[in-house]
Order: structure tokens, then C-alpha cells, then sequence
């Protein structure tokens, strides 16, 4: 699914973060940005928006831990009480219900401005630990439902090998494990040739394959790049440094890289005994701090750790409403930034789906912590939502420059949070309910709210994302007593969806 050929006349646009008024973006068929021309007027059939902001990125998702939104607010305890029933959903979830609940969620961020989105998913097999019968069916499960509503979406397909330092996985942990390093790798690389077998059979090309198109290096930008596959290391906890060291020997250059470090006390108490490191210093110990790789939340970081991230030139991606909402503390974002290191942002559990609380909950965390204003720039915090989440998750620079993505965000500036407004302050005052035309790839694929037929969820779907989310908690719920039994063989995300359309 590739963006027309066309033009969009934006009244204000920011680029870098600074306003710039009368900014017209030429789109080519591959979705990208052919030529931007600022200080004009609108030409006839041009696609006149407002105040535009660049695409979006939420680096770092679970998509089915959004089904607890609302559900274990009133159980207190901590991040592993919490873990607790997130393990219980995990255990009734099947292809079919996957590809509903995923399809929802990522609706829920198109429409809140996310233009783009990085799945960490774990969920590779049957609650047993046995394959599905259908090769790859949670991964094509996402893959179908980022195709279904239009978001950008980037599988970070994850390696989970263990239940913690020197433990085996757990009964409700066997779903996420592969056997080994090996093993994930061999499902990794036939993962990569079935998602772009799955793309050229929608399209007819294989153009939207992204890394899974092409070479080991640089196809993960490919054109379209609307489903492209990456990676991640769930923890030092699940993967001990020998298997990262196989998996970072077998995976491709330039694929992106991330993996959770450091977001609970224990965890860095656990590899310090075990390791005699923090978990930052066991991954630059094995050479895996570099730009590809992307380290998310950071929270409990010495200085030391500070200094090693920095100078690597990697990306921290900060999730701040579920650190909130999980009482994870403050990462020292504002410090690695300066430390060198790139600082992205990312709805994590999705109690959340919002860009713009998440930028203001990260300027809003270094403010409590330091007793002052104004610790991140608009400009800044624009940066983390936009440019540094599409580096880390492989999708380019997204300046608004020839070449780069046409994705873009509309945000309304006459609504009761942002009018009288500067523009370059939205990210201190407009919410994803501000959010009015989306575009991704040189299409808009949701407006105010409501996909847009077309380059949506097809006749079968419903265009709102609170439709979607009904239908999916409904298929969700009626497992909870039934218990969740995988009855996806041929049928539902079995088959590749038609374009545009639902499985
Ligand atoms: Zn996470």
C-alpha cells in the first residue's frame, strides 16, 4: 500500500521544531517526500492542512497489555504484581484474537497521532510452548492489522529464553521462548521471508516488504517500509550474555536492535550478582552499545551506565506514563541526552495511547525531579517523539527532507487545550484529541479521530477505534472462563488479508 502521488499544503509546519509558515510537500508513489518548498502558496488539488507536526514514532509497544487499561488500578502492589495478570492475558491470546486487539490498538494510536509504532512481541507461540499450526501466525497477526488501519509498523520480533537469571521460563512464560539463540534466529530469518511473501501477495509487489524484502543491510528502508521486521532482546533477565552474543553475531547489520534494561532495582541487583556488571555494562561488554540498538526505560542507571550509552551514540527510549503508572521512578533522560545518547518515547503497556502526554510526561518527570522548568525544549521533546523514534526504529530521519517518509500530523490549534497557543508550544498543550488528519506514507489514514476508508480497516471493519476495541475485548472476554484455546487453523489471519481489507 503505497502513498499516491500528490501534493499537501501545510499553513504552518515544524520542521526541526520551528514554525515555518506556507510549506507545500510534493509525495511520490512511493509514499516519500519528492521535494518540500517552504514560503508558497497552495496549488489547485493540493491538500490543504493547518498546523502540521512530523510523523510520530511510539518506540516501544505491547499491544495486548492495553487490554488491563482500566483493570489493576485497584490491586496497588508493584511492576510484578502487575506482571501477573499481564501473564494471564498473555495465556489467552490466539492468532485470531491478536490480530482483533492489535488492530484496535494500532487504530487507537493512528488516530492519536502515532504514525508509526515498534511492536516488542513475545507472544510467538501457544500458551504449551508449542508452534501454532500456522507458521508465524501472531507475527502475521500484527502484520495484517498494521496493514488493516494504515500505521507504520515496525516488529521488533523479541528473543525470550529465560524466566530470569538462571531460571527456565516459567508454565505462563512458554508461549514467549524459542529454545535457544539458534533457535529464535532460524524462526527470526523465516520470519523475515514470510512477511515479505505475505507483502508481495498485498500489493503485488513486494515494495512494502521492508527488511523483509531485500538484503541483510539496508532493506529495512526500503520504499514503503509499512511492515518491516526488527529485533529486540527482551532483558538481561530473559537472555543470558552467551545467547546475546549468538544473536547479535546472527542478526543482519543495520537491522534495529532493542531491548528493556534496567527498569526495576532487582533487575540490576539480580545481574550484578550474577554478572558482576549492571545490565548496560554487560551490553557494552559484548559490543552491542551502538546507534542500531535502542535501550528502553534506563531507569536505575549509574553514572558509569550514563557515560557508556552516551558515548555509543544509541537511542533511550523513555515510556513515562507507564513508568507513572507503574511507580518504575525517573529515568535520567535529560542526562543521557546530554550524556550524547538519542532520547525517543514509547506508550510501553498502553495504559496510555498518546504522543504528546507521553512528551509532556517526560519534560513533566525531569521538572519533579529537579525542581525546574523548561529541562527539555519543545523543540526537543518534538525531536523524541518524531526523528529519534523513526532512527531507532530503522525508519530514517523523518526531518520532512526529499526522501524521507511523508508522515505527518495534524494537530488542531482552535480547541479548548490549545487555542492561543504557540505553535511550537503544542507539545506542552495539545493531547492526541487534538490530532485531525494523519498521514502515513503520503496517505491520510485517519481523521479526527475515524479511519479513513480506503486505506483502513476495509468494508468488514468498522472505521472507529473504539468499535474495534469493543469487538476485540468482547472475542478477549469470552475466554476468560472458557479458558483460551487456540481454534485458529485456516481460518481468520491464516490468510493474507486483501488490500486494505481485514483478514
Ligand atoms: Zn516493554
Amino acid at each position: 500500500m503505497s502513498g499516491p502521488a500528490g501534493a499537501y499544503w501545510c499553513e504552518t509546519l515544524l520542521i526541526d521544531g520551528a514554525p515555518v509558515t506556507g510549506v507545500r510537500l510534493e509525495t511520490g508513489p512511493d509514499g516519500r517526500l519528492s521535494r518540500v518548498t517552504s514560503g508558497t502558496g497552495p496549488l489547485p488539488g493540493d491538500v490543504r492542512l493547518g498546523t502540521v507536526l512530523p510523523g510520530l514514532a511510539n518506540a516501544h509497544s505491547h499491544a495486548f497489555h492495553r487490554t488491563l487499561r482500566g483493570r489493576t488500578h485497584a490491586d496497588g502492589g508493584d511492576f510484578w504484581k502487575w506482571r501477573e495478570a499481564m501473564y494471564e492475558l498473555a495465556g489467552r491470546l490466539d492468532p485470531d484474537r491478536y490480530y482483533l486487539l492489535a488492530r484496535a490498538v494500532f487504530a487507537e494510536m493512528l488516530v492519536s497521532g502515532f504514525t508509526a509504532v515498534g511492536e516488542f512481541h513475545y507472544l510467538h507461540h501457544r500458551p504449551d510452548g508449542s508452534r501454532h499450526p500456522r507458521e508465524h501466525a501472531m507475527e502475521r497477526a500484527l502484520a495484517a492489522a498494521a496493514r488493516s488501519v494504515g500505521i507504520r509498523l515496525v516488529l521488533l520480533d523479541t528473543v525470550y529464553l529465560a524466566g530470569g537469571i538462571g531460571a527456565p521460563l516459567a508454565p505462563e512464560q512458554l508461549a514467549f521462548g524459542d529454545g535457544s539463540a539458534a533457535g529464535w534466529l532460524a524462526r527470526w530469518h523465516s520470519l523475515r521471508a514470510a512477511l515479505a511473501r505475505d507483502a508481495a501477495g498485498d500489493t503485488g509487489t513486494n515494495a512494502d516488504a521492508g527488511t523483509a524484502a531485500g538484503g541483510d543491510t539496508d532493506a529495512h528502508t526500503d520504499a514503503g517500509a509499512r511492515v518491516s521486521l526488527g529485533a529486540a532482546i527482551h532483558s538481561v533477565r530473559a537472555v543470558t550474555p552467551d545467547a546475546m552474543r549468538e544473536v547479535l553475531r546472527g542478526l543482519p547489520a543495520g537491522v534495529p536492535l532493542h531491548i528493556h534494561v534496567s527498569e526495576q532495582p532487582r533487575e540490576n541487583a539480580d545481574c550484578l550478582a550474577a554478572y558482576g556488571r549492571t545490565p548496560t555494562g554487560v551490553l557494552a561488554g559484548l559490543g552491542a552499545l551502538e546507534s542500531r540498538l535502542s535501550l528502553v526505560h534506563a531507569t536505575h542507571l549509574t553514572d558509569e551506565d550514563v557515560a557508556l550509552i552516551g558515548a555509543s551514540g544509541a537511542t533511550v527510549v523513555i515510556c513515562p506514563t507507564t513508568e507513572a503508572d507503574l511507580g518504575d521512578g525517573i529515568g535520567p533522560a535529560l542526562r543521557l541526552q546530554q550524556a550524547g545518547a538519542r532520547i525517543a518515547i514509547g506508550s510501553d503497556q498502553n495504559a496510555v495511547i498518546d504522543p504528546l502526554l507521553e512528551l509532556r510526561g517526560l519534560e513533566a518527570g525531569e521538572r519533579l525531579a529537579s525542581g525546574r522548568r523548561g529541562r527539555f525544549s519543545p523543540a526537543e521533546l518534538l525531536a523524541a517523539g518524531g526523528r529519534n523514534g523513526y532512527a531507532s526504529l530503522g525508519l530514517g530521519d523523518n526531518r520532512l527532507r526529499p526522501g524521507e517518509f511523508c508522515d505527518l500530523v495534524e494537530v488542531a490549534t482552535d480547541s479548548i487545550r490549545t487555542a492561543g497557543s504557540l505553535p511550537g508550544q503544542l507539545p506542552l498543550t495539545a493531547t492526541g484529541a487534538d490530532v485531525r488528519r494523519v498521514i502515513v506514507g503520503g496517505r491520510v489514514v485517519a481523521d479526527a479521530g475515524v479511519l479513513v476508508p480506503g486505506a483502513a480497516a476495509g468494508p468488514a471493519g468498522s472505521l472507529r477505534p473504539e468499535v474495534l476495541l469493543r469487538e476485540a475485548f468482547a472475542a478477549l472476554d469470552s475466554t476468560a472462563t472458557a479458558g483460551g484455546t487456540d481454534t485458529s487453523t485456516t481460518a481468520g489471519v491464516t490468510d493474507t488479508p486483501a488490500p486494505g481489507g481485514r483478514p
